[in-house]
């Protein structure tokens, strides 16, 4: 079950909003999904995930096929019950990580060997195996498997990586309808590296297979920023207008802004719980990092006006003490507050989109951060 309407169009830029639908309730975009490698965004429950407002989460096909495993996650009818978490679930593929994290990695037609970063042992993802794991996961919008490249990369390693990522979207697409129970949704990538002709093409290529949905992926992988934003630039108004456009891995709240701008609708990012971890803390004037000296007698909250849990009830100099002490409560203190920031800031994009003030929100964003 997957159902996207656009239910709001910003008269002077690309953005919009929309509504989701999925077995597992309703998606309100644009959307930000905090990011659950493990089956867990790292140091929060479930509840605390809720209570930050977080509509959907991702969970990583990669390391939960690695650890614990399918057989496991099987046992609990999927990722849902098995996390206790019974909003909508979206996975990758695996491909990413395959490529970042695994040894060994090497493509074939057939697929992509590689062996574990846990414990060496060899493995062979195909574009089959993909929709398999993915749906015994239980997730509600599962990913097509893609060739995913470092960067810089030459042309012409990116149009190979792509015509790989376009064979196996189209295998993908039909093990999907083969196998598929209808519980889920399967979107393809689009890949192509920094050149817009690829881009358009690798687009063009999954348009003619036919997805309920469209991620861009392999951005905001070193490049600058200003290259990131001209390839959204080319991809994103050549996909469909009545499909949601999810950008993957990205980014800053400015590249949030900025994508919104040019009518992206979901995004997913390690920043706000990993840079939580590092002590740095997401505000509408920038960022700060909690272990700066100036906090140490600070009575303030992170963020004044911000209305999640810590700063409803806790100092910087307390935040900071926590951090300098590495003490387990300033990991997930900090990460309630960056992963409510970035939750509510795409939040208040999607109230600014429906009222039409989308364009006086992101000036005003900007005022914001200068000062
Ligand atoms: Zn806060």
């Amino acid at each position: 079950m997957f159902e996207f309407n656009v239910i709001a169009q910003s008269s002077d830029s690309g953005a919009r909003s929309g509504v989701i639908q999925t077995r597992h309730g309703t998606i309100e975009t644009p959307v930000f999904m905090p990011v659950g490698t493990l089956g867990t965004v790292k140091s929060l429950s479930p509840e605390e995930l809720v209570e930050a407002g977080a509509q959907i989460i991702l969970g990583n096909t990669y390391h939960l096929y690695l650890r614990p495993g399918c057989d496991v996650i099987d046992r609990f009818d999927g990722l849902h019950r098995f996390i206790h978490w019974d909003r909508p679930i979206l996975t990758d593929s695996g491909g990413f990580q395959v490529f970042s994290l695994a040894k060994l990695a090497k493509i074939s037609r057939e697929g992509v060997s590689f062996q574990s970063h846990i414990d060496g042992s060899r493995h062979l993802l195909t574009p089959e195996k993909a929709i398999e794991i993915q749906t015994c996961l239980g997730s509600d919008i599962i990913m097509c498997l893609d060739q995913c490249i470092q960067y810089p990369a030459t042309k012409a390693q990116c149009r190979e990586a792509l015509e790989t990522t376009t064979q196996w979207a189209q295998r993908c697409k039909q093990a999907w309808q083969e196998t598929g129970n209808g519980s889920n949704t399967l979107f393809g990538i689009v890949q192509g590296g920094m050149f817009g002709d690829l881009r358009r093409r690798s687009a063009d290529s999954l348009m003619d297979i036919d997805f309920k949905g469209y991620a861009v992926g392999g951005l905001s992988v070193g490049e600058p920023a200003q290259m990131m934003l001209e390839m959204a630039d080319v991809t994103l108004p050549v996909l469909p207008e009545d499909k949601p456009r999810y950008i993957m891995g990205v980014g800053t709240p400015e590249n949030l802004v900025e994508l919104v701008a040019r009518g992206a609708d979901m995004f997913d990012c390690v920043l706000p719980t990993r840079n939580a971890r590092n002590g740095q803390m997401f505000t509408q004037s920038g960022t700060i990092n909690i272990s700066n000296a100036q906090y140490r007698d600070d009575d303030g909250p992170i963020e004044t006006g911000c209305r999640c849990y810590t700063c409803r009830n806790f100092s910087r100099a307390y935040l900071r003490h926590l951090y300098m002490a590495r003490e387990l409560l300033a990991y997930r203190l900090n990460t309630i507050h960056n992963v409510y920031f970035f939750i509510d800031f795409v939040k208040r994009m999607r109230r600014a989109i429906r009222s039409d003030g989308f364009e006086s929100f992101r000036r005003d964003f900007y005022r914001r951060l200068d000062n």
